[in-house]
């Protein structure tokens, strides 16, 4: 009995040990999988979370891209109402200012071709700065032009890298960063876009900015063309005679004002018909080009001359009086007379003759003054042409 009893506990031992061990084993199993799962949903959390701020960082982009295609939708707004370069430029300046804090000043470079080479046109320039001193244009244009023309595309040069191009484009030690973007008009290069010191993170939306700015450069651009077009005549690139009108009208108003005088020339080429009917029209057209040229360049910027008609010009010269009109009107003739004209394989002499009239002596009416400068140049005419007449003053020469 008692072998039986001591066989009884020792496989009753045998069994809760059995237990045991399977117990262990079985929490071992479980401890392993709960840790598996745990490790699991925490690589799943950290999955969330990183794809959580990827799409936080997605929406503000979204957000921030919004706000700047509306932005730039209310300054093209604005600015597509605006047809000369100083007014979208203002509207261009604000908008710099109030959405790129940091940068120390822009500038707009307007181009033009002479002779097959760009030069600058004109310039507007924004500080970012307070200092207007740091804002100051020194700038080596002809060197921007070079860079961009090598280039192709946008620069963006930094103080470590490009010493050598801050030193040719003029620029001081304030300046450590330097943006800038052609402004392209069927596929040629009609202005530039700079910027300095702007964050290297503005650089896109920068962009974004200039290509919609270059737009209306090229509308403007365009405007200007037609205006030019509309107001100076093809052949001689002289005022055409009805915008000649307006501006003499508006020079007799401001000589009203200041109670200053001014002359009024009408020259005429000599036998102007002969040359035609002589070399042909081809040859005419160049002597009424060359005549237009002469008249030009012995006048002053303010005066206004116009091609008046066929081979007749005018000749506004503001607050000039009777004599010193007459001296310019007898230096032009002479100068006619003086010149070759080559035209084609001809080699002609042509003369002019002038009738003068001086406001308000003459008269105080832009008619009269017309009037009264042509009865002069019928009496230069009838005088024998090649001459200088001053209305109600015998004639000189
Ligand atoms: P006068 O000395 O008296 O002024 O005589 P003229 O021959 O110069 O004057 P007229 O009025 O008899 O002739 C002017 C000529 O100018 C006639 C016309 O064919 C010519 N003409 C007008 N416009 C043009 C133009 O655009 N090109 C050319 N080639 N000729 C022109
Ligand atoms: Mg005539
Ligand atoms: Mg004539």
């Amino acid at each position: 009995m008692n072998s039986i009893n001591v066989m009884y506990t020792i496989l009753v031992f045998g069994f809760l040990l059995l237990g045991f061990i399977k117990y262990r084993q079985t929490i071992g199993e479980m401890r392993k999988e709960w840790g598996t799962r745990l490790q699991a949903k925490e690589e799943a959390c950290r999955e969330f979370s990183e794809e959580s701020s990827r799409l936080e960082a997605l929406v503000s982009e979204i957000i921030n891209k919004e706000i700047m295609v509306v932005t730039l939708y209310e300054i093209t707004k604005s600015m597509s109402v605006s047809i000369k370069f100083n007014s979208i430029f203002s509207i261009f300046s604000a908008f710099l200012k109030e959405n790129f804090a940091s940068f120390r000043k822009s500038e707009l470079v307007i181009l033009k071709g002479i002779d097959g080479r760009l030069t600058v046109d004109r310039t507007y320039r924004v500080c970012g700065v307070k200092e207007t001193d740091l804002c100051e244009s020194k700038m080596g244009y002809g060197a921007l032009i070079e860079l961009l023309i090598e280039n192709v595309n946008a620069v963006y040069l930094t103080r470590e890298k490009d010493e050598l191009d801050f030193v040719k484009l003029h620029m001081d030690k304030e300046t450590f960063v330097f943006f800038a973007i052609p402004l392209l008009s069927e596929r040629k290069m009609v202005g530039i876009l700079t910027v300095e010191n702007l964050p290297f993170d503005d650089i896109e939306r920068f962009t974004i900015l200039a290509a919609q700015f270059a737009l209306e450069i090229k509308k403007v651009l365009l405007y200007e063309t037609v205006e030019e077009l509309a107001i100076t005549d093809g052949l001689t690139e002289l005022y055409v005679r009805r915008y000649f009108f307006e501006r003499l009208e508006e020079e007799l108003k401001r000589s009203k004002r200041h109670n200053f005088k001014f002359i009024f020339l009408m020259i005429d080429i000599d036998n102007f018909k002969t040359i035609n009917d002589t070399y042909g029209h081809l040859v005419g057209d160049v002597i009424l080009k060359d005549v237009g040229r002469i008249i030009k360049e012995n006048s002053r910027e303010i005066d206004l001359a116009a091609r008046y008609g066929g081979e007749e010009y005018s000749l506004v010269l503001p607050n000039t009086g009777r004599e010193d009109g007459r001296v310019v009107a007898e230096r032009i003739r002479g100068r006619i007379e003086e010149n070759i004209f080559k035209a084609y394989d001809e080699r002609l002499k042509v003369t002019v003759s002038v009738g003068v009239s001086v406001y308000p002596d003459d008269s105080s009416e832009v008619k009269g003054l017309v009037e009264k400068a042509d009865k002069a140049l019928y009496a230069a005419k009838d005088s024998g042409k090649n001459i200088v007449s001053v209305y109600g003053k015998p004639r000189i020469n």
